[in-house]
């Protein structure tokens, strides 16, 4: 294929992408396949010879879509949303067609910028101070792992790269038993270990007990173990936990410790000013990771981190061999610096075009129509004779599970989800097998929401 090929293949895939889309409502949001029914019908081996593309797409069309979970249905209420806003997947056509390799600001002046701009744009739409600095890192998984890092780096007085961490003091980093596992396998992988993920207690709401964070702090440092950071969970994964971002960050500063604070999902939500108070305090932390390409839009792979001192995160990460040295470069940002791999791909582009072209206002009316629509079908599902809410709605995620016990509750997940009206997911919860609910496609409406009810009804 050439690139005139490349320009009527386009047309087409535009004409496809178009089809599926304005075909999904009609689709299951989960395909009825069984492990290894596709590897079964494709080819051992790659061609010696090249194949005419009618060949290629072809079988695309009849091997793929159809054995895909569609992430962009209207009803898709499992795990949290990846959301792709058109405007998003024109961006990331253009960005596509670019191809560049963002590593260096010299290797993409106007990528670079633009991540500066729109990583501003959404600090201040987030009400975050304006002396934050944005990244963006392809998932908050390595944004928090990248947080990791750096506390450890500080904690060993930035001894660890070099000198390696046998015979370096035993680190703790804190958190709580509601933190996303991105935190086990930071501390797994930065070194840390994961015994010393120490996991201070909860209260009855799931949020860290302030006081119960501090005195662990202090029996650490009594035992002469090295305190070296607190990971908050603002909207934790199984059912949207919250932690008291201020009172946990007052009681992390008191001794000395930085603060990441893991607002992966959550954290689109607070554009609206009315969810601000879930996590405030948020403004006194190191760093804050919210990915966009959960609900707001800008699809895989767009995570945020913002940082007060991106120096230290830099001094960590930061590597100049001479072929990555640009002549001048003390004025220029090289955003290779402050993430994990060398390699970036465009990203800004298709957050800058999720900001415009719905605007602040048209993504706020979005996710407050979720988090409303969540409210309702948690009332209407507690009407169903059997049907308990476990964890009442935080902002629009939920859980729910039959009275009839753990085997009931999962059978009837199992039938929802084989049926493929609505897809949903779960989760354990004190002990509990409960069924998830989050609303959050970017283009579901009230009925496809409450077509839940009706797929747990089994009308
Ligand atoms: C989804 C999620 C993560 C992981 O996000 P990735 O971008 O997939 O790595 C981490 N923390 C929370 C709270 C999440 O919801």
């Amino acid at each position: 294929m050439d690139h005139d090929a490349l320009r009527d293949w386009s047309k087409r895939a535009a004409d496809w992408a178009h089809g599926y889309h304005a075909g999904l409502r009609e689709r299951p949001v989960r395909p009825a396949v069984a492990p290894g029914d596709i590897a079964a019908r494709l080819p051992a081996a790659a061609p010696e010879a090249a194949e005419p593309m009618e060949a290629i797409w072809a079988d695309f069309e009849a091997l793929i879509p159809d054995a895909m979970t569609h992430w962009q249905h209207p009803r898709f209420f499992a795990y949290f949303p990846a959301n792709a806003a058109p405007a998003s997947m024109l961006a990331e056509q253009l960005a596509n067609a670019i191809a560049a390799q963002c590593m260096l600001w010299q290797t993409a002046p106007a990528a670079t910028e633009l991540e500066q701009v729109v990583t501003g744009w959404l600090r201040d739409a987030l009400a975050l101070p304006g002396d934050l600095a944005g990244t963006i890192h392809d998932s908050a998984t390595t944004a928090t792992l990248a947080a990791v890092l750096t506390m450890r780096e500080r904690a060993l007085d930035w001894t660890g790269n070099a000198a390696g961490l046998a015979g370096q003091p035993a680190l703790r980093l804190y958190t709580s038993a509601q933190a996303h596992s991105s935190v086990d396998k930071a501390v797994r992988v930065a070194g840390i270990g994961q015994d010393n993920l120490v996991r201070v207690a909860t209260g009855s709401d799931h949020g860290m007990c302030p006081d119960a964070l501090a005195a662990a702090i202090a029996a650490d440092r009594e035992a002469g173990l090295h305190p070296a950071g607190l990971v908050l969970c603002a909207g934790g994964t199984g059912i949207g936990a919250f932690d008291p971002i201020a009172e946990c960050i007052a009681a992390a500063q008191a001794a000395g410790l930085p603060v990441h604070v893991d607002a992966a999902w959550a954290g689109s939500a607070m554009i609206c000013p009315e969810f601000r108070h879930l996590w405030a305090g948020v403004e006194a932390a190191d760093s804050v990771v919210i990915n966009p390409h959960k609900w707001l839009g800008a699809q895989f792979d767009c995570s945020v981190q913002f940082l007060r001192d991106p120096a230290a995160q830099i001094r960590t990460l930061g590597l100049k061999p001479d072929y990555l040295q640009t002549p001048g470069a003390e004025a220029i940002t090289d955003f290779n610096d402050w993430t994990l791999p060398l390699g970036r791909r465009f990203r800004a582009l298709k957050l800058w075009f999720v900001l415009r072209a719905y605007g602040l206002e048209g993504l706020r009316t979005r996710l407050r129509n979720h988090v409303a629509w969540a409210a309702e079908l948690a009332a209407e599902l507690a009407r169903l004779p059997g049907v308990e809410i476990v964890t009442p709605p935080s902002l629009s995620l939920f859980s729910f599970a039959l009275s009839d016990g753990d085997a009931a509750t999962q059978a009837l997940l199992e039938r929802i989800n084989a049926e493929g009206r609505v897809y949903l997911t779960q989760t354990r919860h004190a002990g509990r097998f409960v069924i998830r609910v989050q609303v959050g496609p970017f283009d579901c409406t009230r009925a496809d929401v409450m077509a839940v009810r009706e797929a747990v009804a089994g009308a």
